[in-house]
């Protein structure tokens, strides 16, 4: 458990994750994922993506106070 995940492994928690690209084909930036779903592998570098929880934040709608 380094913190560190790659595409295909399955999300700890939703939040705000910051993305590093393979070959520096692109900026990092930053992308929202979902607890549960898999960190996908992208499209100009496969899976070298890596992506590193910046800040978790429940799923609206996995918050007990709106989940339906
Ligand atoms: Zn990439």
């Amino acid at each position: 458990m380094t913190g560190v995940f790659k595409p295909g492994d399955e999300v700890p928690k939703s939040g705000i994750y910051k993305v590093t690209h393979g070959a520096g084909h692109a900026e990092e930036h930053e992308v929202t994922c979902l607890k549960g779903e898999q960190f996908p592998v992208c499209t100009g570098c496969g899976h070298h993506a890596r992506f590193v929880l910046v800040r978790s934040a429940h799923h609206v709608r996995s918050h007990e106070y709106f989940r339906k």
